[in-house]
């Protein structure tokens, strides 16, 4: 924290960024065929950059130029240990460019430039140099040994994979696909949200001066039907790993229906619940976990809380703390180390969020351009605040007289990618991390958890896999059996 600068250092550096403007196809920038496009900053509403976009024949090139190099192996048959090499080679050269990689994805996307430096750029290294240092360590298995045969289990790559990714981490979900995938040995085609391909293309540059291979790692800029669904409809993307909204996700589904049954793994929105059982101690943390929950990256995340359901024998208290608590969380230009919350991601959006904020508000209710104070409202559980991803900072509260209907109302939603519960009691704890629908619970914290461990979604909050952890590598890699047959010639064949 003491690391962070003024505002008006951060305000000089935007000011002398050099912005990639193209996209990075087969190991140098070049422009794509497709329209340009403006990348604006969110905060101010001018443009930031044009940049020349991709369509159909960029797709075309880039994926045969992934294939190429797949095939020749440079990159897919190197020995972990090389492989790791360059990758922790790549995260050196991020903590070097930090600063500026940093300040490119606050100005890109209205992120605070406090969780800029604190949160999405060291998560993207620590993520980057997890799996690298991970690679060289997952063995292929034999599997139990027969009398007269003999099997290899191996882990392979999967081939061409198309990483798609939403706005709202730029570079932590790029960081998330590319960690696993490139370990692995794949080639990975990106395509970042529209609203914010800076900081992708730039990593792809300093992939390259780390010593990736051409072609391993493409980025391709444009929006979802130009470039989006080439990439999932093409015959030779092996896989896509999608991250982004549920509907979205489901065109991927059908893109693969329609193409080569491609593998995918989708994982998409949330409609997250932080429960508060009637025995929860120490409020004033359960207050700073909500706070934090809801309003982290303006709600702008696909695990934020959105609903507090709470016991009512807890809720004066809870609400009481968490009013006072949020008095700290200032809201405005993302530059400026001491906001909390940044702008929204671009006009559209905030129009969306904008419509959410109907009737009294206990806290916030309100917008200026951008920027949406951290909004609190209590409602019923048919109102649509309590069923829709917003997406911003509005935290819904829902009363309830029991803990087993707090759960039954957590788990009252399409969605199921994270939970929190708050109780002084282990045993009710663990029924209900158990009980809640949700890839991921925290009991009496809030958070996704760590690298280490898996991140993905229950019912339509994810399909096909799981992201972080070792569980990554199931996602981009292929499971070869291989069996040997040890007979002894002599004693006769053993077919059959
Ligand atoms: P989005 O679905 O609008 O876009 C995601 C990506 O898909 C973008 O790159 C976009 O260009 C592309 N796309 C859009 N339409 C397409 C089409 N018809 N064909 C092909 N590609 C298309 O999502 P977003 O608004 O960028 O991101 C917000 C969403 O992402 C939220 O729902 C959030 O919950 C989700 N999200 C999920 C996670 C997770 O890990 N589960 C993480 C971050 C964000």
């Amino acid at each position: 924290m003491s690391d962070l600068l003024t505002t008006a250092e951060y305000k000089a550096l935007a000011a002398d960024l050099d912005l990639p403007r193209t996209a990075f196809i087969d190991g140098k920038y070049r422009a794509g065929h497709g329209a340009a496009f403006t990348t604006f900053n969110p905060a101010t509403g001018l443009p930031l950059a044009e940049i020349s976009g991709c369509d159909a024949t960029d797709v075309d090139l880039a994926v045969s130029r992934a294939r190429e190099a797949f095939d020749q192996g440079h990159w897919a048959k190197r020995a972990p240990s090389q492989r790791k090499e360059v990758l922790v080679r790549l995260c050196k050269l991020i903590t070097r460019n930090r600063r500026e990689l940093a300040v490119m994805e606050s100005l890109d996307s209205g992120k605070p430039i406090l969780d800029c430096e604190t949160i999405d750029i060291p998560e993207t290294i620590e993520t980057l140099k997890w799996h690298a240092e991970l690679i060289d360590k997952i063995y292929d298995q034999m599997a139990p040994a027969q009398e007269d045969a003999i099997a290899m289990i191996l882990r392979e790559p999967i081939g061409v994979v198309a990483a798609i990714l939403p706005w709202n981490f730029p570079l932590l979900m790029m960081a998330w696909k590319i960690g696993p995938a490139l370990a692995a040995g794949n080639s990975v085609i990106v395509k970042p949200a529209e609203q914010t391909s800076l900081t992708a293309l730039r990593l792809a540059e300093l992939a390259a001066e780390a010593g990736l291979p051409r072609g391993v790692l493409q980025v391709l800029p444009g929006d979802g039907p130009t470039v989006g669904a080439p990439l999932g409809l093409h015959m030779d993307v092996d896989m896509v790993s999608f991250t982004g909204s549920t509907e979205t996700g489901r065109h991927f589904l059908r893109y693969a229906a329609d193409s080569n049954l491609k593998k995918v793994v989708l994982e998409c929105g949330g409609k997250n619940p932080c429960v508060v059982f009637d025995d929860a101690e120490n409020l004033d943390a359960v207050a700073s976990h909500v706070v934090n929950a809801a309003f982290w990256n303006m709600g702008e995340n696909c695990s934020a809380a959105s609903r507090l359901i709470v016991h009512h024998a807890v809720k004066e208290p809870l609400l009481e703390r968490i009013l006072a608590r949020l008095r700290d969380w200032k809201t405005g230009d993302p530059l400026n180390p001491a906001h909390h919350l940044g702008a929204l991601i671009d006009a559209e959006h905030c129009a969306k969020v904008a419509s959410y904020l109907t009737g009294t508000a206990l806290a916030g209710g309100t917008a200026e351009g951008p920027f949406v104070q951290p909004t609190i409202y209590e409602i019923s559980p048919k109102d649509a605040k309590a069923i829709d991803e917003i997406f911003g900072p509005i935290l819904s509260v829902l009363t309830v007289a029991s803990n087993d209907e707090a759960i039954a109302l957590a788990n009252d939603t399409n969605y199921g990618l994270a939970a929190s519960v708050f109780t002084a009691n282990t045993r009710n704890a663990i029924r209900a991390a158990r009980d809640i629908k949700a890839g991921t619970v925290t009991v009496n914290t809030y958070g996704e958890g760590s690298i280490a461990t898996p991140f993905g979604g229950y019912k339509q909050s994810g399909f096909g896999g799981r992201e972080n952890g070792i569980h990554a590598h199931d996602q981009f890699t292929e499971i070869k059996t291989i069996w040997i047959d040890l007979t002894d010639p002599a004693d006769g064949d053993n077919v059959g």
